[in-house]
């Protein structure tokens, strides 16, 4: 099934336009308009300044927005007297290219394929398989089981169910939405903008806020589940805690533990979509058992404890702790943050704002707003934001930068901190990351945490722990006593697919020969285990903050899709990556790692947990989309019964 809604008629009269284009972001609304009427004279060249891929509104002056906003009235009265209720198609090539350039600033025809792909008719799905089982296999006995139910597992889920695979999803909770399931904590919502945070093919046009909170991003995804029938495929309280080959059937036995106990069930393919930062990473501190209060992982909340007027300790100052300890400051007595490397913040000053009131209107009412709008939020990803990170051996690099881009970068987000911090050069020094900007993840600033650290009820912890105690903890020798004791302390996101054992062929360990450096072709596949696939896997973590993860998803669920094509168009039992394909990927993959900023810096966090960086994907978006777009014959041992 297609997930969409109706582009409803075009819009109305001059005082309704101009009501909801009050709400409209200007770069999106005139590529809109330039779209519609095919006027690219609309795209001025005076209308973007350096830097406007990443301001909001383009860093456009007030007036000149309304100045625009003004003309986009009089434009769509025009066209809809014209045309009323018939929006044109998608844009031919060369509009595509003129509009794309307009905005990017370079040209874009090495893009074009995959802005097709983006910019569609409402309903549209264009990476949606062109198959069915059906039609390849007839009568062919082939089912699969997706290995959890969060954004990655229910986008397996519904690309099967399209092609008409036989599917089951096992997800170890009672409910979909994995880590928007398990994250409750207080504050937690994305930091990836919310019209990128769902399937391109089923957008939402009324998330609430610019960047979404955790309820909301869990109800798309139940909904999500339901409107795409996947409701009777799942196999929720279920863990798969072994999967095992077996050649001579060419199936995958699983080990499950769930309701009914423990038992096994085969498939003859597996796609885990278990995610990367999935299984708490708790501190190994002294004493850590011995705290007498209450303590959790920032992912495993125990709402039943109130904080009201009791003294929290949080351990870490990671994307989690940075939305949890603005929230709490205030309702508990006292707050104590223990940091230890501060994180680079990155200016956004709408993080936590509601879409303006016409958003919405313009996503459901004007004809392709929604994928403009989503387009222009894509755009400084597409090519990922690179330059920032990339190591200079000329520059020299050093924990200050890595190169004299990634030093101005410094510069300009040290001052945006500086700026909130007028009077309080101590905690400007404190909170100054000795490491190169992009080494770790940057956060997104509001003024939240800077404002917050300065409170009277809060105290910045910077020296290291030293142990946990019955009282609290104590660091550089001093005690800092709390009643309940909060770890942000991040995830195991280099144990892939842990703590299931994973047997391929011949009898070989996934983990015995990963050998606690994770590794996959596309971050997918790994030879010596036929008809197994990975979703988020090793090295797909995109980082700069244009793309998103659900969108690698897409990609990679893509290729998976054609694998299962290829295998089942030639009657084929098992498609195994080739070794010389997975190791010379992977060279590839690391030479570009050991040149980013992370992979240089003795500081890489999640990012670089081993000296070589399992998790991390070091180039462009658009370079995964190409080179998982389609699965070559050549790259795969395909056998046959
Ligand atoms: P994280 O980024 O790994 O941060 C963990 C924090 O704990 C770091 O500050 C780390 O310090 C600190 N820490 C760990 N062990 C410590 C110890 N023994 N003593 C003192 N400090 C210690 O984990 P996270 O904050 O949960 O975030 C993980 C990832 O999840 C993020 O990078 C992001 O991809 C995702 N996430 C996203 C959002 C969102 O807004 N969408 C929200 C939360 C999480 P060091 O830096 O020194 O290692």
């Amino acid at each position: 099934m297609a997930i969409h809604r109706p582009v409803a008629p075009f819009p109305g009269d001059a005082e309704t336009l101009r009501r909801h284009l009050a709400g409209a972001e200007v770069p999106a609304l005139l590529m809109t308009l330039a779209h519609l009427t095919g006027d690219t004279s609309l795209l001025r060249d005076d209308l973007r300044a350096p830097g406007w891929l990443f301001a909001p509104q383009g860093g456009l002056s007030e007036e000149r927005q309304a100045e625009i906003r003004e003309r986009a009235v009089q434009v769509l009265l025009r066209l809809g007297d014209r045309a009323p209720g018939t929006p044109p198609g998608p844009p031919d090539r060369e509009l595509l290219r003129t509009i794309t350039t307009w905005a990017m600033g370079d040209g874009t025809e090495d893009l074009l394929p995959l802005l097709a792909e983006e910019i569609v008719r409402p309903g549209q799905d264009p990476r949606a398989p062109d198959w069915t089982l059906d039609e390849l296999g007839p009568g062919r006995d082939f089912h699969v089981a997706v290995i959890g139910a969060g954004f990655s597992g229910l986008l397996a889920g519904h690309r099967l169910a399209q092609a008409g695979i036989p599917f089951v999803i096992y997800d170890k909770n009672p409910d979909v939405g994995g880590t928007w399931l398990e994250n409750t904590y207080p504050g937690c919502r994305t930091d990836v903008a919310s019209h990128l945070y769902n399937y391109s093919f089923a957008p939402k046009a009324d998330w609430p806020d610019h960047f979404c909170t955790q309820d909301v991003v869990l109800d798309y995804l139940r909904t999500f589940a339901k409107q795409a029938g996947l409701t009777d495929h799942l196999r929720l309280g279920t863990e798969v805690t072994a999967l095992r080959w077996d050649e001579t059937a060419a199936r995958w036995h699983l080990t499950l533990r769930g309701p009914e106990g423990t038992r096994t069930a085969g498939h003859h393919a597996v796609i885990s979509a278990v995610g990367q930062l999935n299984r708490p990473l708790l501190p190994d501190l002294p004493g850590r058992d011995t705290f007498a209060g209450p303590a959790f992982h920032s992912a495993a909340w125990d709402h039943s404890v109130d904080l009201t007027g009791r003294r929290v300790a949080v351990v870490g100052t990671g994307a989690s702790a940075y939305q949890i300890v603005p929230e709490i400051a205030g309702t508990a007595s006292e707050v104590t943050v223990f940091m230890r490397n501060p994180p680079w913040l990155r200016p956004t000053p709408h993080y936590r704002r509601p879409m303006p009131a016409g958003a919405r209107w313009l996503c459901e009412h004007l004809p392709y707003y929604d994928r403009w709008y989503r387009f222009w939020l894509l755009a400084p990803g597409l090519r990922g934001i690179l330059e920032g990170w990339i190591v200079d051996p000329g520059h020299p690099p050093t924990e200050r930068a890595v190169s004299a881009l990634n030093e101005e970068l410094r510069s300009s987000l040290l001052a945006s901190m500086a700026a909130q911090l007028p009077d309080d050069p101590e905690l400007l020094d404190a909170v100054t990351p000795g490491y190169p900007v992009g080494a770790k993840r940057v956060l997104r600033d509001d003024g939240r945490w800077l404002a917050t650290l300065q409170r009277d009820d809060v105290r910045l912890v910077t020296a290291p722990i030293d142990r946990v105690t019955p009282a609290g903890l104590t660091a550089g020798g001093v005690a800092h006593d709390a009643d309940v004791l909060v770890y942000a302390t991040g995830f195991q996101a280099s144990r892939f697919l842990t703590p299931m054992t994973v047997t391929g062929r011949d009898g070989a360990d996934l983990h015995t020969g990963w050998r606690g450096d994770p590794r996959a072709y596309l971050g997918i596949t790994v030879p010596g285990f036929p008809n197994l696939f990975c979703l988020y896997g090793p090295n797909t973590n995109l980082v700069g903050q244009g793309g998103s993860i659900v969108y690698f998803s897409e990609c990679a669920v893509t290729h998976v899709l054609g694998v299962l094509r290829m295998l089942l168009a030639g009657g084929h039992r098992s498609a195994e990556v080739r070794p010389e394909t997975h190791d010379a990927y992977n060279r590839w993959v690391d030479a570009g790692n050991r040149q980013r900023a992370w992979g240089w810096s003795a500081v890489g966090g999640w990012y670089n947990a081993n000296g070589r960086s399992a998790t991390n994907w070091p180039y462009s978006a658009q370079e995964y989309w190409r080179r998982t777009r389609t699965a070559d014959p050549a790259d795969y041992v395909l056998r046959r019964p």
